[in-house]
């Protein structure tokens, strides 16, 4: 008897773990599902706003190189997300200052930087009309021109971006051009 129960036992458990595994892998293919669009983050910014040319500029201070773009825009300017996601993070970080780290679309995290003020909380669902800060010079943009920093990471490596030439090119996997999505969009 008691050995039946512990094969019972087993076995629930077995498919237990079974239907978790296929949980998690319906969860991550939908996450790849879900549209992303992409729009200018910072209220009013044009192309004139930014150089498209500054990912992957080195030598870039402490970051070596610069893994995003910086979109230049006068204080207080609002910010509204790329794409709409849940708030992972919000408050300072390090040479950042005031951020706002959102996981989006295609396990995609967007990275707000520099930001006068954040006017968001963690696990907030915030789209692409919500303010969730303004433009400022926290974290290691004081003295420079006022501009949002605003990068992309994938949470899933694409390994075909692997970069041999460039300086840190293995962490163009996970650090991905956040202008050619903009520009693709207009
Ligand atoms: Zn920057």
């Amino acid at each position: 008897m008691k050995e039946e129960k512990k094969q019972v036992k087993k076995s629930v458990f077995r498919r237990l773990l079974r239907g978790l595994f296929f949980f998690a892998i319906i969860v991550f293919i939908l996450g790849f599902l879900i549209p992303e669009d992409i729009q200018m983050p910072v209220q009013g910014a044009s192309k004139n706003d930014y150089n498209a040319q500054s990912f992957w500029a080195y030598p870039w201070g402490k970051s070596v190189t610069h893994k995003g773009v910086d979109i230049f825009a006068k204080k207080g300017t609002a910010i509204k997300p790329a794409t709409y996601g849940i708030v992972l993070y919000t408050g300072t970080l390090g040479i950042g200052g005031n951020v706002v780290c959102i996981l989006s679309p295609k396990w995609k995290i967007h990275y707000y930087a520099h930001m006068q003020e954040t006017k968001t909380s963690i696990l907030s669902f915030v789209n692409q009309s919500t303010v969730i800060g303004t433009v400022g010079d926290s974290g290691n943009a004081k003295g420079k021109p006022l501009h949002l920093h605003y990068g992309v990471w994938t949470a899933i490596p694409y390994p075909w971006l692997y970069d041999d030439d460039a300086i840190q090119g293995w962490k163009k996997m996970f650090f991905l051009d956040p202008i050619k999505a903009i520009e693709h969009r207009d």
